[in-house]
């Protein structure tokens, strides 16, 4: 260990080399000329996908995922599998190669960027490297937290119930490493459990052999309403506005499930239950059709503990087999926040301004930290969405999204920007914008306008709600 502490300056410090910082310091580069200097604790860039399960894929397309200036993957649709006909879903290892190649191709080059792995942010910009060199950096513009989502996987920490001696409790990572059980129990309802269950059935494991413990149930998205490009263009324009369509019409937040069920926006695995989570998990239909073939599913609340012969619930206890194989999929890969300004004087807070878009968000804010004088007007055009949690989220969301939205339209070099950013999911959603100042003008108002009337719905919705407890 060295005592002395060395001195670095900078114009960005970013803490955090997960998808957002890299996403927000990759904009950064492109368009200007600031220098940054990138800290994080883990050994590679990536964030939690460097300790993610080894058989994890993001579960959107690669096509709008990763840095703004790099694709990930070619594009390309997938021919086989339960992703078949959908834009391409790029694997952990491949997300890990990605930021690598990022780093070392495109930042470290360009002799702007320093980078400190293994090193601990201390805070008051100073940080501890893993050969226990303390630095203090000077930064001219702000401190970037790139460390707001926290996400937690797994891996990072113990299952949070007892479990017996001698039960074999495991997280995904650990699944591949055993041999055939007559039982596996699955514990938790979120992407991370139907990554469990469909890992096991793609491996043949018959379903009657799985218990599905499900404190909640959960809307899903379909991961076809989601697909970038020209050849699901008319796909995801009639998705679009068939969320409108069903937002103006409902007339209760039950109605509006009920009707965005309807419109195959959102699914549900049963039918009689109505799900009391979202938290933008997506499948596709061939995954939802394998998930259904799960029959026995656990609905009693969160496990207290697990014993030999018996599972012990909030509500109540089931059976269990000492030769099951427990696997816990109970970390909540993207814990609630509550929301902070992004731009706060020395300070910016890397948040969601598109629901569960988070390196969209990161590469946005950048552009507009560039794009923009004031904090004010900063933060106008980047009024941070908490990642959801409950069914009603799902309005909440949505309704923030629309005023984002209506908000950058105002603007046409942004909208321009964001008609030609890749990880704009939204990118080919605004039809081709005349140059001619007047009909363009026309175009961006009528969009505005359905926005503006789907938003007012939706605050009606959650205000009539708020008056009726659910
Ligand atoms: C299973 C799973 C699948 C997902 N799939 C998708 C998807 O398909 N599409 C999508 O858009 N999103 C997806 N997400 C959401 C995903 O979390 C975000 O896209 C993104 O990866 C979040 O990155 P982040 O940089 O905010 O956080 P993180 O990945 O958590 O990165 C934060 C970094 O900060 C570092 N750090 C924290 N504290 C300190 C400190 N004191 N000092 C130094 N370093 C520190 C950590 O080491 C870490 O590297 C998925 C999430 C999960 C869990």
């Amino acid at each position: 260990m060295t005592g002395s502490v060395q001195r670095l300056d900078t114009d960005y410090l970013v803490i955090g080399a997960g998808a957002m910082g890299m996403a927000f310091a990759d904009t950064v580069i492109t368009e200007s000329d600031a220098r940054i200097v990138i800290v994080d604790r883990a050994h590679q860039p990536g964030g939690h996908w460097t300790t993610a399960y080894p058989f994890v894929r993001l579960h959107q397309p690669s096509a709008y995922y990763g840095v703004n200036s790099r694709p990930l993957g070619h594009n390309t649709i997938d021919v086989v599998g339960w992703n078949k006909g959908l834009n391409e879903l790029a694997p952990v290892g491949e997300i890990c190669a990605y930021f690598d190649a990022v780093m070392q191709q495109q930042f470290l080059p360009t002799g702007r960027v320093e980078y400190f792995p293994m090193s601990d942010y201390l805070g008051d910009g100073r940080f501890r490297t893993l050969a226990g060199e303390e630095y203090a950096v000077d930064v001219r513009r702000r401190i970037v937290d790139a460390t707001y989502l926290r996400a937690i996987v797994p891996s990072m920490r113990p299952a949070p119930y007892d479990v017996a001696p001698g039960i074999d409790c495991v997280p995904p990572n650990e699944l591949p490493k055993f041999g055939p059980r007559e039982r596996y129990v699955i514990v938790g309802a979120g992407k991370t459990g139907m990554d469990v269950c469909l890992w096991l059935l793609r491996h043949g494991v018959d379903p009657d052999r799985l218990t599905w413990i499900k404190p909640r149930d959960s809307w899903l998205t379909d991961r076809a309403t989601l697909q970038p490009g020209p050849s699901f263009i008319k796909q995801f324009r009639d998705n679009y506005g068939a969320q409108l369509e069903a937002i103006d019409a409902a007339t209760s937040i039950e109605d509006l499930f009920d009707r965005l069920e309807a419109a195959g926006t959102l699914l549900r695995l049963d039918p009689q239950v109505r799900p009391l989570m979202y938290r933008c998990a997506t499948v596709s239909q061939p995954e939802f059709e394998q998930l259904r073939r799960i029959k026995d599913v656990v609905r009693m609340g969160h496990v207290q503990r697990i014993e030999p012969t018996t599972i012990v619930l909030d509500d109540g206890s089931v059976t269990s087999s000492p030769s099951a194989l427990y696997i816990d999929c109970t970390a909540d890969g993207a814990p609630q926040r509550s929301a902070t300004p992004v731009f706060d004087g020395g300070n910016l807070a890397l948040q969601a301004v598109r629901g569960c878009q988070q390196v969209f968000s990161a590469a946005f804010i950048a552009h507009v930290e560039f794009a923009y004088d004031c904090d004010d007007t900063k933060n106008e055009l980047c009024a941070p969405i908490p990642h959801p949690d409950r069914d009603v989220d799902w309005l909440r969301l949505t309704h923030s999204d629309l005023r984002n939205f209506q908000r950058w339209l105002d603007d046409p070099d942004l909208t321009d920007w964001l008609s030609t950013t890749r990880l704009n999911l939204l990118a080919d959603l605004l039809p081709p914008l005349s140059h001619k100042p007047r009909v363009r003008d026309r175009v961006v108002s009528m969009f505005q306008n359905k926005l503006n009337t789907a938003s007012e719905q939706l605050e009606k919705l959650l205000t009539d709600a708020a008056a009726v407890p659910r």
